[in-house]
């Protein structure tokens, strides 16, 4: 179920208890401001989650409340992730989803990275196009 990507920031949700490895994670790569690991159910050959280490539910109040240099060293991270996994010559997409209509279901902040293959549409339903 889509969860609200407005805050107040809730510290049991799964993210902040994989970061404290309260749960078991596939873990990519790890700095500073950043965690990544392997989405636990792949949509792409390659589907990795980058989070920022910091208490954030969304991009809203990441872009809201995280210092530059908070900001520019979490999305450093997903360009290194991505890098890591040589996906710089053939391609690929990240996303993030935000609150309700962006289909968000965890309330911490990530971004997905996708790659391994061509990843079509970026909308899958061609009807949500305008006109
Ligand atoms: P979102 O809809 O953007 O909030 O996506 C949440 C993502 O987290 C989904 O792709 C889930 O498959 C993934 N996910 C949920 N629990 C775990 C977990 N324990 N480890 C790895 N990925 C997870």
């Amino acid at each position: 179920m889509p969860v609200a990507g407005l805050g107040p920031y809730d510290d049991q949700n799964i993210f902040a208890r994989l970061l404290r490895g309260e749960i078991p994670s596939r873990r990519a790569y790890e700095d500073e401001w950043a965690v990544a690991f392997h989405d636990i159910a792949p949509q792409a050959p390659l589907h990795v989650l980058v989070v920022p280490r910091g208490r954030y539910v969304s991009l809203a109040d990441f872009t809201r409340d995280a210092p530059d240099a908070e900001i520019a060293g979490f999305f450093r991270a997903v360009g290194i992730v991505a890098r890591q996994f040589g996906l710089e010559d053939p391609g690929y997409r990240i996303l993030a989803n935000m609150g309700g209509h962006g289909g968000q279901e965890v309330p911490h902040f990530h971004v997905h990275l996708f790659g391994g293959a061509p990843l079509g549409r970026m909308i899958a339903d061609p009807a949500l196009a305008p006109g």
